[in-house]
């Protein structure tokens, strides 16, 4: 391959060369939303990260599979192996079937990712449609004596793995240390030791979501969707798993155990984590009262923020640090970020206005395309690509301003560096689509009108074919008491 793509493996601690087990096929898994509340900034940053790997991965070639989970079932309160499922709380709080939340949540999801320009994964697969699967896994632990049954839960049991394997590789932590910080909850006694964790849990009598099992009714514990998900679809050594730090321990530890103990192996070759969102220094919170959703922060309907900002600009914001590093939220930061993203768009729309002539300039501009390539080989580093792009920002709006001239080549050379960097991997969009609308707003606005002028002449003819041409290209119109309404259909 031309250009070596590195990543920072977090189970390795190291930045090593990307090598795909059945190039040119790569398997890519990311932890998706648990679907109990609305998208906030949290969700933003590892939809934006992974849309970019995905993107830049399906660029150099790659046929990417990209699987990105629904949590639906088996999340409990406080991640832990204790408390209500985060769900069947909001089920039961607003009166709703479960199922009724995870769609109406799963489909905002959907909505703001789509306004971030975040591309759908190729399979999203949920918990709860994964049930039997998930209860394989489970006897297949038992089998192996690395599970034990209590009343009807079964508990991975880590210090009989810890014998053999090391439990907590992909985080650091050792297992004496986390004896002694492992509060014991109650309702927690049955676990042999408190870092245990959960494969399967009795459902309580008032709880909704249940399922038949060797152990009795019951459901899923959070850790085990994922080995199972992913595995199903990717196999059962697969290339890339992503997800957030905070997903790290216990999640992603607890996921390569129950791979060992199934399969016998790791499932995962290179574990990649982006780093978290602070707001304003602090950690976000409901609690602290810094809790920013998408909706608040794309209307600006938020007492943090002096305005409503672009889903663009939150990626473009995103981008403008390396996803290993923490990313500090403000509404200053944020002004900062549209300032540097509509110079960039600028720039692109003054590119059009350069004069041009047919003589070489003395800017090498592959130089650009080198080091944007280089910075995403380098574990994906995004700013430097943006910081590329500022040089010939100004490169450009010098030209334009003061009337210099670039080749044609060059201009023409520029434009794609824009379309491959910009708009393909990093996913800026070129232009407001919302400006767009407006404009076709106004422009059927005018054909309307001149419908309803040809009507008052008796110009059925010129009416009919404005109605019919409308149609054609999928607006449909409705004459109403009031006027006429339009749509798109
Ligand atoms: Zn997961």
């Amino acid at each position: 391959m031309e250009h070596p793509l590195f990543i920072y493996n977090t189970l390795t601690k190291k930045l090593e060369q990307f090598i795909p087990l059945h190039s040119p096929f790569v398997g890519l898994y990311v932890c998706g939303p648990t679907v109990y509340g609305d998208p906030h900034l949290g969700h933003a940053r590892p939809a934006v990260i992974f849309d970019v790997l995905y993107r830049y991965l399906t660029h150099l070639g790659y046929k990417v599979r990209y699987v990105r989970n629904i949590t639906d079932v088996g999340h409990l309160e406080n991640d832990a192996d204790h408390g209500e499922d985060k769900i069947a709380k909001k089920a039961r709080l607003e009166q709703l079937e479960p199922m009724e939340v995870v769609q109406y949540y799963t489909d905002r999801y959907h909505y703001f990712m789509d306004k971030m320009s975040v591309k759908r994964p190729s399979i999203e697969p949920r918990a709860s449609g994964h049930i039997l699967e998930q209860q394989e896994w489970v006897q297949r632990i038992i089998e192996k004596g690395l599970a034990y049954e209590v009343n009807g839960s079964v508990y991975f049991d880590v210090e009989k793995y810890s014998k053999k394997h090391h439990y907590g590789k992909l985080s650091g932590r050792k297992l004496e240390d986390l004896y002694a910080t492992t509060r014991e909850l109650e309702g927690q006694e049955e676990k042999r030791n408190p870092y245990d964790f959960a494969l399967w849990k009795k459902a309580a009598p008032e709880h909704i979501m249940r399922w038949r099992s060797p152990w009795g009714e019951g459901f899923p514990g959070w850790h085990l969707e994922c080995s199972v998900m992913s595995t199903k679809y990717l196999g059962e050594v697969f290339d890339i798993h992503g997800g957030g730090m905070d997903l790290l321990f216990p999640h992603h530890e607890c996921e390569i155990a129950q791979s060992v103990a199934t399969i016998g192996k790791d499932s995962v070759r290179y574990w990649m984590h982006n780093n978290l969102i602070t707001i304003n220094g602090q950690k976000m919170g409901k609690s602290l009262g810094n809790f920013i959703t998408l909706d608040e922060l794309f209307s600006g309907n938020n007492k943090l923020l002096t305005k409503a900002f672009h889903p663009v600009v939150v990626r473009f914001f995103i981008l403008q640090a390396q996803y290993r590093s923490t990313l500090d939220f403000s509404n200053d930061a944020l002004i900062a970020a549209e300032k540097g993203y509509l110079r960039l768009m600028e720039a692109y729309t003054n590119l059009q206005k350069i004069k041009t002539s047919d003589n070489d300039s003395p800017i090498n501009f592959q130089t650009f395309e080198k080091n944007c390539y280089a910075a995403l080989n380098d574990d994906l580093n995004t700013p430097i690509v943006l910081a590329q792009f500022f040089e010939l920002v100004k490169i450009i709006n010098s030209a334009y301003q003061q009337n210099e001239v670039l080749s044609k080549k060059d201009i023409e050379y520029i434009k794609n560096l824009y379309h491959i960097f910009i708009f393909e991997i990093l996913g800026l969009e070129p232009i407001n689509k919302e400006a767009n609308n407006e404009l076709l707003e106004k422009v059927i606005d005018i054909l309307l009108n001149e419908r309803i002028i040809a009507k008052e002449k008796k110009d059925y003819e010129t009416s009919d074919r404005i109605r019919q041409k409308l149609n054609s290209i999928g607006i449909e119109i409705k004459d109403t008491k009031n006027g006429t309404e339009w749509k798109i259909s």
